[in-house]
C-alpha cells in the first residue's frame, strides 16, 4: 500500500493533508450509469474512504459502449448496477467501503441516504431525481455537484449549500433540456469529460479548495468550451435555498410512482409501499401465464403479453416494450396486484 496516493500527495493544493481528508470522506453518487461509473472509478482510486453508489437499474448489453465498471458477465446475469459497481470497485482499491443501495430514490427516502456524506455526485438520468437530491442536499447543507450530458455535450455545475445559487435557482438557465440519450444518443468522451469535472470539484470540496458558481459546458465534438458565472442566478425566494424554503421535492405529494425510463421503451413502476417479495414464489405464480421466467437473488424476469418484464425484491418492476405509464401499470397490477 506504500506510496499508493503519493502523486496525488506531490499535487501542491491537495497535500498530504487533503489526501486524509480524503480518506475519511464519504461520498454518495446517485445514479451508476456512465457519469457514476466514470465518477466512482476515478475516486475509489484517488482513496476516498467511503463511496456509497444509489441505482435502480442493472446491467444490459447497451450499457457496455460507455458504463465502464460493468464487463459482458454483469449484462448476461443482469446484475444491478450498485451490485456490480462494487464489486468492480472493491477489485480497484479494497482499502475503501462501499455501500450498494439498489433502490430507486425519491423524495421519502433520500434524505436518509445522503445523511452524513460530505458529497453528492449527481449522476442520475433525469432531472426529476435531480431535483429530489437538490432540495434534500440544500436542506441537510452537503454540496452537490450536478452533472448531465447527452450526445457529445456535457454540463456541470457545483450546489455549494449557503455559498452558490441551487439547482433550482438555475433551472430556467440550464441548456439542453428535454434533450436525452433517447433523442441524441450519447458518446463516451462526454462522459468521461462531464465526470472529470465531477470529481474536481468532489475533490476540492473535500479538501476544504474553494469552489465558484460556474456552470461548465463544453461540446467534445465541436471542441468548444463555455464558462458561465452563476451567482446572479441566486433566487431569493428559491422553494430550496430561499428565505423560506418549502422542499417541495421532498413532499409526499409529489411522489411520482411510474416513471418513462431514458432511453430504454420502458416503464417504471414503484409501489406506494415497500414490499418485501418471496420472488421464488412469483416465479411459480407465473408458471402457467409468462414465458422464459428466470430467478436471481435479486430479481425474477419474464414475457408476460410480449413485455419483457423484471421485477425486484421491493415490488419495483421494469415494464419493457412501452413507454405508455397506463399500459405498464395495468400489465403490473395484473402480476402482483
Ligand atoms: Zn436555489
Amino acid at each position: 500500500m506504500n506510496g499508493r496516493y503519493s502523486r496525488q500527495e506531490l499535487f501542491p493544493p491537495i497535500g498530504k493533508a487533503g489526501q486524509e481528508k480524503i480518506q475519511n470522506s464519504k461520498v454518495a453518487i446517485i445514479g451508476a450509469g456512465a457519469l457514476g461509473s466514470a465518477s466512482a472509478e476515478m475516486l475509489a482510486r484517488a482513496g476516498v474512504g467511503h463511496i456509497t453508489i444509489v441505482d435502480r437499474d442493472y446491467v444490459e448489453w447497451s450499457n457496455l459502449q460507455r458504463q465502464q465498471l460493468y464487463t459482458e458477465r454483469d449484462a448476461e446475469e443482469q446484475i444491478p448496477k450498485a451490485e456490480a459497481a462494487k464489486n468492480r470497485l472493491k477489485q480497484i482499491n479494497s482499502g475503501i467501503t462501499i455501500a450498494s443501495k439498489v433502490m430507486d430514490i425519491h423524495g421519502m427516502n433520500i434524505e436518509a441516504v445522503i445523511k452524513g456524506h460530505t458529497v453528492i455526485v449527481d449522476a442520475s438520468d433525469n432531472f426529476e431525481t435531480r431535483l429530489i437530491v437538490n432540495d434534500a442536499a440544500v436542506k441537510q447543507g452537503i454540496p452537490y455537484i450536478y452533472g448531465a450530458c447527452v450526445g457529445s455535450y456535457g454540463l456541470t455545475y457545483p450546489v455549494i449549500p449557503g455559498q452558490t445559487p441551487c439547482l433550482q435557482c438555475l433551472i430556467d438557465h440550464l441548456p439542453a433540456q428535454g434533450m436525452t440519450c433517447d433523442t441524441a444518443g450519447v458518446i463516451s468522451p462526454a462522459v468521461q469529460t462531464t465526470a472529470a469535472y465531477q470529481v474536481t470539484s468532489t475533490l476540492k470540496v473535500i479538501t476544504g479548495n474553494s469552489l465558484e458558481a460556474v456552470i461548465q459546458s463544453f461540446d467534445m465534438w465541436n471542441g468548444q468550451h463555455t464558462s458561465i458565472h452563476a451567482r446572479r442566478l441566486l433566487n431569493k425566494n428559491c422553494p430550496a435555498c430561499g428565505k423560506d424554503p418549502s422542499f417541495p421535492y421532498l413532499n409526499y405529494e409529489n411522489l411520482t410512482k411510474t416513471a418513462v425510463l431514458c432511453g430504454r421503451d420502458t416503464v417504471q413502476i414503484r409501489p406506494a409501499s415497500h414490499r418485501d417479495l418471496s420472488l421464488e414464489e412469483v416465479s411459480l405464480h407465473l408458471k402457467e401465464a409468462a414465458e422464459k421466467i428466470k430467478v436471481t437473488p435479486y430479481l425474477v424476469s419474464f414475457i408476460y403479453e410480449n413485455h419483457r418484464i423484471v421485477l425486484f425484491k421491493d415490488g419495483r418492476a421494469l415494464i419493457h416494450g412501452t413507454n405508455d405509464v397506463s399500459t405498464a401499470k395495468g400489465i403490473y397490477n395484473r402480476i402482483v396486484g
